[in-house]
């Protein structure tokens, strides 16, 4: 493995309509579009390029911007078609699933992708099966393991970036005890006090690793109406931060770049590894 001196954050966006995933979403307003924009002129700010891991089903509803995503120079990969549990499906259904994904990006105008990231970091031990179906649907990296147990998904004792079964994975970053937590995006970047999540980046940096990102439509809108989130298992403490500090995550993100912190796109990321 290549080791880098410089400091990466390999930020991204999963791109997802969390409308699709409860009960009578479709009353809420629409806020996926607008809210991809401005992760993409925060990019452009910057002059980064990123990785954007998208839901099939959200591919089909938005062609227009998976196209404009990927025009913009940033890297589209796959997030599933429909969103499921890889611990929920069959070998067979998740094949599927993979196709379906892939076959929408397609037809929004994306002619190859090489990663994958599980809904909810759902690759855990007992879905490992799931790599050689990526291998064989010619995706080469996945970003899908939380390697700790976690209250959703977790892969205990996992390690560091490593080949599987052909796909090499990159693991989650976590962070020391008490903050073993995957701290570089979604809830957990937006609850952390930001002179601890300062701390977990530079202490990331150190170990010459890099940080990963994963941010979503809604960790940046304020102005989202009340709901129960799905995969909270209905626990109204956990979705009350679902709502925490989203009018601040822009300003730390800019507070990471000040660290001295460069975004990279998944796959060049993984090409530097795997040259
Ligand atoms: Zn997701």
């Amino acid at each position: 493995m290549a080791i880098t001196n410089k400091k990466y954050y390999l930020f991204s966006v999963d791109l997802e309509d969390v409308r699709d995933m409860i009960d009578n979403g479709m009353q809420y307003k629409e806020a996926v579009v607008s809210n991809t924009q401005k992760y993409l002129a925060w990019l452009s700010k910057h002059k980064f390029k990123a990785t954007f891991f998208v839901v099939g089903r959200t591919a089909q509803a938005f062609p227009s911007l998976i196209k404009e995503i990927a025009d913009s120079g940033h890297e589209i990969a796959l997030h599933s078609h429909n969103h499921v549990h890889i611990t929920k499906l069959t070998p067979e259904q998740f094949k599927a699933d993979i196709t379906a994904n892939i076959n929408a990006i397609q037809k929004a105008g994306v002619a190859t992708v090489k990663g994958f990231r599980a809904p909810t970091f759902s690759l855990v031990e007992q879905s490992k099966w799931a790599y050689k179906i990526l291998r064989n649907a010619g995706i080469e990296y996945s970003s899908s393991v939380i390697p700790n147990t976690n209250p959703l998904f977790g892969w205990q004792n996992f390690g560091g970036e490593q080949m599987v079964d052909g796909v090499y994975e990159i693991p989650m970053n976590i962070g020391n005890k008490p903050f073993s937590v995957p701290f570089g995006g979604g809830v957990y970047f937006r609850f952390l006090p930001w002179l601890i999540s300062k701390r977990l980046f530079k202490n990331t940096a150190k170990k010459q690793q890099p940080v990963l990102g994963y941010f979503h439509p809604y960790d940046i809108n304020t102005e989202q109406e009340r709901f129960m989130h799905p995969h909270l298992n209905n626990n109204k403490l956990l979705n009350k931060l679902m709502y925490i500090n989203r009018s601040k995550v822009f300003n730390r993100l800019d507070r990471v770049i000040d660290l001295g912190f460069e975004v990279v796109r998944y796959d060049d990321y993984y090409r530097m590894q795997t040259e």
